[in-house]
């Protein structure tokens, strides 16, 4: 293997300037892990366009890429994406001279004779950069990105978080969300009615469809909302640790918790698709404005960034649903995501399935909870939803990376 030498990239901090379209953050994609399948996966099909006559490949792994990449399945597909042409699979999981925790860097071939290469980074969500080139989103259509900025926006028009939405999108987003809120039931339906071993080793036992269908005699309304509430959590995200077509919310291990909350209000309250479709836009521009300031990615600032977002995704989208204010919509994403801070990435084997798939029924439950507490407190409240995500970002960055997808902390070290 040839030693590459790249320079530092920038850091990630000053990458956008503004919010990306909300299909960027809601996006169908395969399990189990948005990082480490999603973004290697279109970092290969871009590579795979710059280089169309290249015969094979290498491609080299860092830091969690290198570390959780097997667990996570990051090995294959991008042998998967890259064939017919036979790729080479190195992991490095100890250089850290990287610009992003889920760093790597593809290398093109013509026979012996090497036609050029490209360092990728996997910044979250299935979003990449390509280091050296600067990032021109073609989606990037908002210039306001606090929340701050936002509310303001939309109080002087008069509008909720939704239509701020409507306004920024491009024709199609309509549907667009009307195929991903399809797609969020379909993984739910298709979970609850799967049984059997998740893959990977760990022996997980699938329990969607166990929690679906226990109900014990006298069984409390409180009981069975959580009971519910959980079952369609774990459907999703078991869907995820098997592979399955998911949809990022924010990102495929936190794809669990926003459609959990959601289908389980329409169910019980009979809300319209159109009513879920305005709910999932208000969850969006919460996840964007965290995506934008702080981060989405458990290898760049740990579980917080995954799970405490979809959270707070799940309690806004879960406050439109209630016609709730803005500010009350503003503190239950604040509440969400404050009692999420500190919350580290360490899945057993760098498989997304312990704590994972708990955790995205246990912030299903946390949602519904901030959204109540919201209701009842927010004139008492003291501190922003951008305070909260400034706090989440510096937590992120002070945290030891033991507890950053590495699987080399916490429950991961047990
Ligand atoms: S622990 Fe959280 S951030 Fe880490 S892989 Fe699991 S869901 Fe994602």
């Amino acid at each position: 293997m040839t030693t590459h030498l790249f320079k530092q990239a920038p850091s990630c901090e000053a990458r956008l300037p503004g919010m990306e379209s909300l299909t960027e953050l809601y996006k169908i994609g395969s399990g189990p892990s948005s990082s480490h399948t999603i973004g290697p996966e279109r970092a290969c099909l871009l590579f795979r366009e710059r280089y169309p006559t290249a015969d094979s490949f290498e491609a080299i792994l860092y830091g969690s890429l290198a570390k959780t990449g097997k667990g996570h399945g990051t090995d294959s597909i991008i042998q998967k994406t890259l064939a017919p042409a036979k790729t080479t699979i190195v992991f490095d999981p100890n250089d850290d001279n990287i610009p992003h925790p889920n760093t790597m860097d593809l290398f093109a071939f013509r026979g012996d004779r090497e036609l050029g290469h490209l360092r990728f980074m996997s910044v979250g969500g299935g979003r990449i950069q390509i280091d050296g080139e600067e990032y021109t989103s073609p989606s990037l259509c908002y210039s306001l990105k606090t929340f701050n900025e936002i509310r303001a926006y939309c109080v002087k028009k008069g509008i909720r978080l939704w239509q701020f939405a409507e306004e920024n999108e491009k024709d199609g987003f309509w549907e667009y969300m009307s195929v991903i809120w399809e797609a969020m039931k379909t993984s739910i339906q298709k979970g609850l009615s799967d049984e059997g071993v998740l893959p990977g080793g760990l022996n997980v036992q699938k329990k969607a469809n166990f929690l679906y269908h226990r109900r014990n005699l006298g069984e409390s309304s409180e009981t069975r909302e959580n009971r519910l509430v959980c079952s369609y959590a774990f459907a999703v995200s078991e869907q995820n640790a098997s592979g399955e077509k998911i949809v990022t919310a924010p990102t495929c291990g936190a794809s669990g918790v926003v459609p959990a909350v959601l289908y389980y209000e329409q169910r019980k309250n009979g809300f319209e698709d159109e009513e879920i479709l305005r709910a999932l836009a208000t969850g969006g521009i919460i996840g964007n404005i965290i995506k934008t300031g702080a981060s989405i990615s458990g290898a760049e600032c740990g579980c917080q960034a995954e799970i405490g977002t979809a959270c707070c995704m799940a309690a806004a989208a879960l406050g439109e649903l209630y016609s709730l204010s803005l500010d009350k919509i503003e503190y239950a994403a604040e509440i969400a995501m404050e009692h999420h801070l500190g919350l580290t990435c360490d899945p057993i084997c760098g498989l997304v399935q312990i704590p994972c798939i708990e955790r995205n029924a246990v912030a299903a439950m946390r949602a519904i909870n901030a959204v109540t507490l919201s209701d009842f407190l927010s004139e008492t409240r003291r501190i922003s939803f951008d305070d909260v995500v400034r706090a989440m970002k510096e937590t992120g960055r002070d945290m030891s990376t033991l507890y950053k997808e590495t699987s080399e902390g916490g429950l991961a070290a047990l």
